[in-house]
């Protein structure tokens, strides 16, 4: 990638990664926020999404051929902030045989007779291929937080549920981060950041327009009662899980077009530092080859 379109991806990228949670407020960041963009750059933004996903489809082919390393993007948001157009926009060129979404919702029986990351690690991405989170482990930080009664449901013996568990949790999940960092998984967190009066904008479009009727969910409302509970909970899991390793990009999310940029240059960077390259065949290879071109061309 030439040096100025790694600067190009940078300004779209630095201002939102954390790496380091020291000091992180969340509300330093603006969910309005467009960078240096106007509305009326809209079609300046949608040509440079096109050329992120026009680009991602480049590296993805590289990373499937060289099956060396795995990309696990991780989408956190409140309700309606556009986790799911997000994930659509910024997949649209990939192949589908390089690519697993999963979906997380409230955890099956089966799944609450396990430990809490179980579920989770089961979807990793394996080699050579990109896993999307569509919510994922933070949610054992984030709803399990907010309603601590759903921890009962997590059938743990009560001598190892005491007032350190969060703290525990930040620490199991750092590490656990730490170790798919080592071991060639390249993990991206998103947290998709709305507004409480956006969020309320979307309802009603829900509410208002019959094709989204469906979209519409009355719990959803419910969570937005919580929606301070719910904001401290996701300034402390970042706060306390942004690493080097897996960082964070608080992403602003009140103008869609923007958002989908910023992850689509967020990923098109990540996939840029592993340097990917189609595999290079060695002698032996080549040999078959040739062998392989003199037999079709004696047919
Ligand atoms: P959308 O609303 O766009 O379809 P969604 O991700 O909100 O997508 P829902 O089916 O509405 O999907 O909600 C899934 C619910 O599952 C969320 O409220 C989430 O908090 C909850 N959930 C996810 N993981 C857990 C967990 N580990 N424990 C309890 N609840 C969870
Ligand atoms: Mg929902």
């Amino acid at each position: 990638m030439k040096k100025s379109q790694r600067e190009r991806i940078d300004r779209f990228t630095s201002p939102y990664r954390v790496t380091s949670g020291k000091g992180f407020r969340l509300k330093d960041v603006d969910p309005g926020d467009t960078a240096h963009l106007k509305s009326e750059d809209k079609a300046e933004a949608k040509e440079m999404l096109a050329r992120g996903v026009e680009w991602l489809a480049e590296e993805q082919d590289k990373l499937y051929a060289q099956d060396h390393w795995a990309v696990l993007l991780v989408f956190q948001a409140m309700d309606a902030a556009g986790k799911d157009g997000t994930i659509k926009h910024v997949t649209s060129g990939i192949n589908p045989q390089g690519c697993t979404v999963t979906s997380f919702k409230q955890p099956s029986s089966e799944e609450l007779d396990h430990d809490y990351l179980w579920r989770y690690m089961r979807n990793v991405p394996a080699r050579g291929q990109i896993g999307i989170f569509n919510r994922s482990y933070y949610e054992e930080l984030l709803v399990v937080k907010v309603h601590q009664e759903l921890l009962a449901g997590q059938k743990m013996h009560p001598s190892l549920v005491t007032k350190k568990i969060w703290d525990e949790r930040y620490e199991d999940i750092s590490n656990y981060e730490k170790y798919l960092s080592r071991n060639g998984v390249v993990v991206l967190k998103f947290f998709l950041h709305v507004s409480k009066a956006e969020q309320k904008r979307r309802f009603m479009e829900r509410l208002d327009n019959p094709e989204k009727n469906w979209k519409f969910s009355s719990s959803d409302v419910a969570e937005r009662g919580h929606w301070k509970d719910y904001q401290e909970a996701y300034e402390e899991a970042i706060r306390n899980t942004a690493s080097k390793e897996a960082p964070w990009y608080v992403v602003p999310a009140d103008n869609k077009w923007f958002t989908r940029v910023v992850v689509a240059a967020a990923v098109v960077d990540a996939m840029a530092g592993l340097k990917l390259h189609y595999p290079v065949v060695g002698p032996g290879k080549r040999k078959e080859l040739a062998a392989a071109r003199r037999s079709l061309n004696a047919e």
